[in-house]
């Protein structure tokens, strides 16, 4: 008889976003005219630059000769896209990424998943509170966690608490821990990580012999010219960390697909027998044998973000959402409502006004305001009590939006 991998039932069934799509669902039947403006999916909203669309039109050509064709490419991605990035995101900040260090893929979302393949059962785990639910629910599925308590939160996970109380930083555990879980900018909260912050987890990894898992998917929404991009811009961190990337929000590549991951030469991990074994060469092998590559025409476009054309677009690209998310945190404290966030990154962080829960304040906005965000509490325990408005949507909208809630709630 065959047996499934009984990890998967002890998953949370998918409760946040169907949750919120039934809510908005019963209200939109019960009020058909209601003009609902969403701004809770983590989604961007803003077409593929230009760039990216001229040479993925060049490479679909190429595709259509046998001259130019391409069939399997190496499973790591095209060396000239590899350093592209090496100059253009690591170099450029003074970190010494070699173009061999860098795995090119379809997501960042497979690959903070799929990373748990090289690791061994034992180890264990940090997330911060709240968290992408994806660092969780991978090392459920990898059988790495207990069952889940009445607060959401799994047997054998270190939670991170991140709340106003620590300005949103991830404090580092009492408790030893060999992986470690860390997004910044912050998805949800909009928070930073300060270079003074990061050497803090670089020195706890390096005396513990832990590993970072970083990941950088907002770093395109720094402006702020003292904050990191890259945790290799700490001393030390190609001892301790893995960096995740994506095109999705910096470039609108959330459906064309293309990412990337690092795992410098230098990173070991031991093996069972005690001996230090090189993470770069398990990865090497885990995407050589399971994955085989992104498209041709995608890195093609992916490349093009590099372009001086391509820079252009996406800073323009990125201004807009960080203006918007500029209109919400102006909107809303006008409101008197606090707002965290929305400065380096495309999400802002809000606390719930009049003690209300994250889920009391979603049905308020959704009826009083017809406007839909994300319950904090969705995201973790410590999420209670907060709400997660995204700046990816139009202007109108987001105009709209917050000129209902400053209505709403002003006086
Ligand atoms: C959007 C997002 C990503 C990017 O995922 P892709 O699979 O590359 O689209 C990674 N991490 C976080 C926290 C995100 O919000």
């Amino acid at each position: 008889m065959a047996t499934i991998n009984d990890n998967y039932l002890k998953l949370k069934a998918g409760y946040l976003f169907p949750e919120i799509a039934r809510r908005v669902g019963a209200f939109a039947e019960a009020n058909p005219d209601a003009p609902i403006i969403k701004l809770g999916i983590g989604d961007v909203t803003e077409p593929l630059p230009q760039a990216c669309r001229v040479a993925i039109l060049k490479a679909v050509e190429e595709m259509g000769d046998r001259s130019s064709f391409k069939g399997y490419g190496p499973e790591q991605g095209y060396l000239w896209l590899r350093e592209k990035i090496a100059a253009h995101d690591f170099h450029s900040r003074g970190c010494d990424i070699d173009a061999s260090e860098i795995f090119v893929s379809d997501g960042s979302k497979c690959d903070t998943g799929n990373i748990l393949d090289i690791f061994g059962k034992d180890n264990s785990i940090a997330v911060t509170d709240p968290v992408y639910p994806v660092y969780v629910d991978t090392n459920v599925m990898a059988g790495h966690t207990g069952s889940v308590n009445d607060d959401g939160k799994y047997e054998g996970l270190v939670y991170l608490p991140m709340t106003a109380d620590n300005n949103f930083t991830a404090p580092i555990p009492d408790a030893k821990v060999d992986l470690i879980y860390l997004c910044f900018p912050n998805n949800p909260t909009g928070a930073t990580a300060t270079k003074t912050d990061l050497k803090k987890w670089v020195d706890y990894a390096k005396s513990n012999g832990s590993i970072i898992l970083f990941d950088a998917a907002y770093e395109a929404f720094i402006t702020d010219p003292d904050l990191p991009h890259s945790i290799y811009e700490i001393e030390g961190a190609k001892d301790c960390a893995i960096e995740f990337r994506s095109f999705s929000k910096n470039a609108g590549f959330t459906g064309t697909r293309c990412a990337l991951t690092v795992v410098p030469k230098s990173l070991t991990a031991k093996a069972s027998d005690g001996s230090d074994v090189e993470l770069h060469k398990l990865w090497n092998r885990r995407q050589s044998t399971k994955f085989n590559g992104v498209s041709y025409i995608v890195q093609r476009g992916a490349e093009a973000v590099y372009s001086e054309e391509g820079q252009a677009q996406i800073q323009e690209l990125i201004r807009f959402y960080l203006d918007n998310a500029s209109i919400i945190c102006t909107k809303l404290q006008e409101a008197s409502i606090s707002v965290y966030g929305g400065v380096n990154a495309p999400y802002v962080w809000v606390k719930t006004p009049d003690g209300l829960t994250s889920w009391d304040f979603f049905d308020k906005l959704l009826q009083a305001c017809n406007v839909v965000g994300t319950p904090g509490s969705g995201f973790g325990a410590a999420g209670e009590g907060y709400f997660r408005i995204s700046a990816f949507n139009s202007r109108e909208n987001v105009e709209e939006a917050m000129n209902r809630i400053t209505a709403t709630f002003k006086g």
